[in-house]
């Protein structure tokens, strides 16, 4: 894996993809810059070689049509802000002005180009689009984790016109490090923990870790098509009665393969889905009709908190009840400060995809865990076992 590191960048223009798709608010200023923060490692790297730096990206999905809404002029500042250096700006990433602020681009400089999703050819994976934007630089640079699953024009085609001078930036180096830390070269035992919604989402992702892991810690509402294939009554929980017989296969796969596999023994349990509802803990395998169990209870947590704390790897995606509302959030919780405390004592953990990343960070669990994946599309990708157009292309 070449990363900026292996590349010497005095009086190289580097072309680097980044991920800046940032949330905003409705005044459209930046609520959440990480995702501008975790760059900055690869463009340091690069103006301190002596390099300059030529930045393009997507912003929302304004799908091929030029609007103010999206243009990348409303986070220039914060760009700038985040990376401690000025940035000069063009409103268009391939016409001729682009081509004429690249060349007189000087060392130690920064160019931030407009939107690439203004122009259709980005997501079409357009090669002439790809080759004028190839142009711009001599380096190209991926450190764009979260658009790696994406075969666009500037994650992957563009690559191509780079045969030798591709690399990939040191966030991206780090997402895929920690991976395969995980998939590869973990130390066992090593724990995977799956929660959300539904089994249907997440069937290839346990498919794929499978064989990789020791034991696999079920949660939130996919638990309880699983419960329900094992005979329990689970009221009016969430279920996907069509997945019923792939659960049960799940469960004699994992028997096959040696891999324990742990449902909640007992759940909160609400008469309705809201925050204004009556509750009660029950048994996981009976509740009660007319309930259903929207979070873990607290022997399921005691139960995973053993296991997580006998753990030496630990993978985390989905979140174990509806912890958007209070009343369900406590099993989530306890679950986090168990991934906590085992990484605390020297676990590798690594958590990834949607739900939560946006529970760590909203619970304050992102720096008491090992690493915290950026990309959601591309994390839940990589643990299917898919290799990502984004990677495959400066791998090749
Ligand atoms: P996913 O997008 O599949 O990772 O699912 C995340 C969603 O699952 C969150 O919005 C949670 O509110 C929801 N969820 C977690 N546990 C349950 C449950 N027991 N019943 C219904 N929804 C749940």
């Amino acid at each position: 894996m070449k990363t900026v590191n292996d590349f010497d960048f005095a009086g190289k223009k580097a072309l680097v993809r980044v991920d800046f798709n940032v949330p905003q608010d409705e005044q459209l200023r930046v609520t959440d810059a990480t995702r501008i923060a975790a760059v900055k490692p690869t463009v340091e790297k690069i103006l301190n070689d002596g390099g300059a730096v030529i930045l393009m990206t997507h912003l929302g999905r304004p799908k091929g049509e030029n609007t103010d809404k999206f243009s990348l002029r409303n986070i220039i500042d914060e760009v700038s802000r985040v990376l401690g250096r000025e940035v000069i700006f063009c409103d268009n990433c391939t016409d001729a002005r682009a081509q004429e602020l690249s060349d007189k681009l000087q060392p130690g400089e920064i160019l931030l180009l407009e939107n690439l999703r203004f122009h259709k050819e980005e997501e079409a994976g357009d090669s002439a689009f790809a080759e004028k934007l190839s142009k711009l630089g001599d380096i190209y640079v991926n450190d764009a984790f979260g658009t790696a699953h994406r075969k666009h024009a500037s994650t992957a085609v563009i690559a191509e016109y780079f045969p030798e001078n591709k690399c990939f930036g040191l966030l991206m180096a780090q997402e895929l490090e920690a991976i395969d830390k995980v998939l590869h070269k973990g130390e066992k035992p090593i724990t995977a923990i799956l929660g959300g919604s539904k089994v249907s989402t997440k069937i290839t992702i346990i498919e794929n870790i499978l064989p990789k892991v020791d034991n696999l810690i079920i949660g939130g509402g996919m638990a309880f098509t699983f419960i329900k294939a094992k005979g329990g009554n689970i009221g009016s929980s969430l279920v996907e009665e069509d997945k019923l017989d792939l659960a049960q296969q799940i469960i004699a796969m994992a028997e096959t393969q040696k891999v324990n596999v742990y449902l909640p023994v007992d759940v909160v349990a609400a008469d309705k889905f809201s925050e204004d509802t009556e509750t009660q803990i029950c048994d996981a395998y009976e509740i009660p009709d007319g309930w259903m169990g929207l979070d873990v209870g607290p022997q399921s947590n005691k139960l995973f908190h053993d296991v997580l704390l006998s753990s030496r790897t630990i993978l985390w995606n989905g979140p174990l009840g509806v912890f958007e509302m209070k009343k369900f959030a406590e099993g989530t919780i306890k679950l986090g400060d168990s991934i906590a405390e085992a990484t605390r004592l020297g676990a590798f953990s690594l958590v990834g995809g949607g739900d939560s990343v946006a529970f760590v960070k909203q619970f304050g669990y992102d720096d008491k865990v090992s690493y915290v994946s950026t990309g959601g599309g591309a994390m839940l990708e990589s643990l299917e076992g898919k290799e990502l157009p984004g990677v495959a292309a400066v791998n090749s």
